[in-house]
């Protein structure tokens, strides 16, 4: 499998991923998407809001604020229980999360650890022109609040009945201890969550069809069998709004780790918020008469770390007539570059002015490059590195038969097509 070192790399040189800030030296665990990075960014969670949100009747969307009042996370217990133990090594001071240890020393260098002690994972800031207390708020270390407090809102709207979800991409905040892992564990990031709501009696029933639904979404975009595990949380590691909990994990360089979870967090959110706020955050059912306060199945993916997966899953290294190939193959929808244009000969201007042309019709719907900087051996290579799913080769021949050469990432094999049906092609095979 590629390490970390070299999927970083790859990701910095190319235009996926920048350390934040870098210029000052970097900011720790905070990352910047390159224009590469922002595309496969963009289709993974366009993926995600088309199965969620475009595919099914019983899901709407929702955008809420960063920031929310500080009672929210009081009431979730965020404020008191939303903590990591940390460690520090006495010797060589670095500081540890004592539940990812796997012994009782430094992982390092074998010291002494001090006691643990619980450190809240939130980042506050002040709202006004005050530092003070009274003016205290919190960034949100998960986006799933929003929808809660908005429950009212979004069933009055929407009219919805039972059993129906939320789902909501968006930027969450935690102030990790241990970072590290390169975008892996970042303390800004993004989340894709979903809130589905069910009458209590059928909630069971929908954790699991949600951890089945889930994990056949990662494979669906061409996460492989070998790389995907389901794992059940023990109850000592349940969060302390969960009843029970799967983690789907994939297989990264440093181990099978964490990279969606799935918790049926029974109505603890939406009692919490009811009695606090005393906003009527019940279901009335019709057949019964009765207000009832539906239990909430959670599955919950980081966008970051499924880019991160996804990357790491579609590398590939393979010599091809004694050269190295690097290939992203990536699937088609989340590739960033549908299709790139070289001209075969850049000193001849009328091959350049109809490449030129080639690449002006077929932009506007996707990502479409175009490279006339190197010898067709280097600009294939480059596209391929990238995940670039076809390239078109424009030649001497093109300008009298007006047809060009379009080659396939996965299959090499070259096709001679007619600039006339060129677009149709494509469209047909990148959308
Ligand atoms: P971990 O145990 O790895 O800290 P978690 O169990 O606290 O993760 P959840 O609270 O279940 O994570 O968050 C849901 C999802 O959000 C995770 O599966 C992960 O994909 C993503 N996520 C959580 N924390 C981070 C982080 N610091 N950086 C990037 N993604 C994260």
């Amino acid at each position: 499998m590629v390490d970390l070192n070299t999927i970083a790399s790859l990701c910095k040189r190319r235009g996926f991923i920048f350390q934040s800030s870098e210029i000052y030296g970097g900011l720790g665990s905070t990352w910047d998407y390159g224009p590469l990075g922002v595309e496969l960014k963009n289709n993974l969670k366009a993926l995600w809001w088309k199965s969620m949100v475009y595919e099914r009747p019983d899901i709407e969307g929702l955008d809420a604020a960063i920031l929310m009042h500080p009672e929210v996370w009081r009431t979730s217990g965020h404020v008191t229980g939303f903590k990591d133990l940390l460690v520090d090594c006495k010797s060589c001071k670095k500081r540890f999360r004592y539940d990812l240890l796997k012994e009782k020393k430094c992982p390092e260098c074998k010291g002494e650890l001090t006691e643990p002690r619980a450190f809240n994972l939130m980042f506050k800031t002040f709202m006004g022109p005050v530092e003070s207390s009274a003016g205290e708020v919190y960034l949100r270390p998960e986006t799933a609040q929003g929808i809660f407090v908005n429950f009212k809102n979004i069933l009055a709207c929407s009219r919805k009945k039972l059993p129906f979800g939320v789902a909501q991409i968006g930027k969450a905040f935690r102030n990790e201890i241990t970072t590290g892992n390169f975008n892996f564990r970042s303390r800004e990031f993004e989340q894709m969550e979903l809130e589905y709501f069910s009458h209590p009696d059928e909630s069971d029933k929908w954790f699991k069809y949600w951890v089945n639904e889930r994990f056949l979404w990662y494979k669906k975009y061409g996460i492989k069998e070998e790389n995907i595990r389901l794992r059940e949380h023990g109850k000592e590691e349940l969060a302390h709004y969960a009843k029970s909990c799967y983690d789907i994990e994939f297989l990264f360089p440093m181990g099978w780790s964490e990279l969606e979870g799935i918790a049926h967090r029974t109505d603890f959110d939406l009692k919490q918020h009811s009695n606090k706020s005393k906003a009527n955050l019940s279901f009335f059912d019709e057949e019964t008469k009765k207000d009832i306060i539906p239990h909430v199945i959670e599955p919950s993916g980081g966008v970051d770390r499924a880019v991160l997966a996804f990357l790491i899953n579609a590398y590939s290294a393979e010599k091809v007539r004694g050269e190295k190939r690097v290939v992203l193959a990536l699937n088609r929808n989340l590739a960033p570059v549908k299709a790139a244009v070289l001209p075969l000969l850049k000193n001849k201007p009328e091959v350049v002015g109809f490449a030129k042309k080639i690449y002006e019709g077929l932009r506007g719907d996707y990502k479409v490059a175009y490279d006339d900087t190197a010898s067709i051996g280097r600009l294939y290579r480059r596209q391929d590195e990238i995940g670039t799913l076809y390239c078109i080769t424009i030649d001497v021949e093109s300008l009298t038969d007006k047809k060009v050469t379009v080659r396939d990432r996965d299959t090499m094999k070259q096709e001679r097509i007619s600039v006339d049906s060129l677009k149709g092609y494509i469209n047909a095979r990148v959308k």
